[in-house]
């Protein structure tokens, strides 16, 4: 049985470095409910040694009823030469009160020796001293390493060093990150299955889209093994954004066999998308895969013709019997209006200073074809039946939303 896959969502921290990304405590606090509502395993927070906005999320998060999520605290291994007990990063972290704390280290010996300016050894140093720390303090420890990926290029050896470091020193995760997002799926392959391969302790996988395959990058790493993805809701994130988690988890759970969210879920998969758009005051993609309106749309004839004769024809998965993200798709409304923020309804106070898409829901919708979704149990597409569509009822045990 494959293991399971822990979502690490970082929309509050590494999100929020996006351009024109920027949430009030409230506006996280809510989004850290939706989150845990979804079913993420962690929700990252912010970082509390960077800013009095995130000590303040922090504090609040304290009496927040989660049902699913843990939540995390980011930051920094210590500083070279100090003590960590002396490290105002590392107290932050555990001033934050968090049960899990996610750090980074310098995987590069370049990052080292020219932005960091330390020595290799006290890098190395720096990561397990940090992670055994935070350890003592009573924290379970993610380790971040930045960069890993150029890292192991340049010096595969030290990279391979700093990771040994961090799980030596007691982290219950190795997180490989492609911090630049420069790398390709085959070197993620070849490189996260080295390290799959060398080391017992967990590797997750932390992308950015900087080469447009932040999302192949992450499902890449799983498929050789990782067990813990990273990444935020819309993709945002600075540069050209971090992995888009909206779309990993439904190629997770729908084609690689990787459960995890329940069906329910998954359905409101949508719904965070736009929820998240919504507070983040960008206008949602229409093209994102499985979650824009243009996702399962057809403009007229040939193509219209054979999907209502038979979906799969042109659409990859089924949108409506699926049970999936698309619960609340419908050709006449696209947004489940119970559940998701309408861009067009002035009622919430802050939509005043909000842009406006250029085209009208209506008139872009004109050209859509009302195809009437099909009513069948959930279909998913696995790696052995791409050739057919693998119906399965709602007893079987791969669909039960238990
Ligand atoms: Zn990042």
């Amino acid at each position: 049985m494959s293991p399971v896959i822990e979502l690490y969502d970082t929309t509050l921290r590494d999100g929020t470095q996006g351009e024109g990304v920027s949430f009030s405590v409230d506006e996280k606090i809510n989004l850290a409910r939706r989150l845990d509502e979804f079913g993420m395993t962690f929700i990252e927070g912010g970082w509390p040694g960077s800013n009095p906005k995130d000590i303040a999320f922090f504090q609040k998060a304290q009496s927040l009823p989660l049902k699913h999520a843990v939540i995390t605290a980011f930051g920094s291994t210590r500083r070279a030469h100090v003590q960590p007990g002396e490290d105002a990063n590392l107290r932050e972290l555990v001033n934050a009160r968090v049960k899990v704390a996610t750090i980074f280290g310098k995987s590069w010996d370049f990052q080292v020796k020219t932005a960091l300016r330390v020595e290799l050894d006290e890098n190395v140093a720096m990561i397990r001293d940090s992670v055994a720390w935070l350890g003592q303090q009573g924290l379970e420890v993610i380790y971040d390493a930045e960069h890993f990926f150029d890292g192991y290029k340049a010096n595969a050896e030290y990279a391979l060093a700093t990771l040994r470091a961090a799980a030596e020193a007691g982290a219950r995760t190795l997180v490989l990150c492609d911090t630049n997002g420069g790398t390709l799926p085959h070197e993620i392959s070849d490189i996260t299955a080295r390290v799959v391969r060398d080391f017992r302790t967990p590797i997750g996988i932390h992308c950015h889209n900087d080469s447009g395959v932040g999302v192949a990058n992450s499902l890449a790493a799983v498929a050789v093994g990782a067990v813990h993805v990273q990444g935020t809701i819309n993709g945002y994130g600075e540069r050209c954004g971090n992995a888009n988690l909206v779309q990993i988890i439904p190629n997770l759970q729908l084609k690689m066999g990787r459960r995890v969210v329940t069906d329910a879920q998954l359905a409101t998969l949508t719904s965070l998308s736009l929820y998240t758009s919504e507070l983040a005051n960008l206008p949602p993609d229409d093209r994102q895969p499985f979650v824009g309106r243009s996702a399962f749309a057809h403009k007229g004839g040939i193509h219209v013709s054979a999907v209502q004769r038979d979906r799969r024809t042109y659409e990859h998965i089924d949108p409506a019997a699926s049970a999936t993200i698309s619960a609340s798709w419908s050709p006449n409304s696209p947004v489940n209006p119970t559940t998701a923020p309408n861009w067009r309804n002035s009622a919430s106070p802050s939509t005043a200073t909000r842009p406006r898409p250029a085209a009208s829901w209506n008139a872009s919708r004109r050209w859509r074809t009302p195809v009437t979704p099909m009513k069948l149990p959930t279909v998913r597409w696995t790696s052995s039946s791409a050739a057919s569509w693998a119906r399965t009822s709602a007893s079987s045990p791969c669909t039960a939303s238990a």
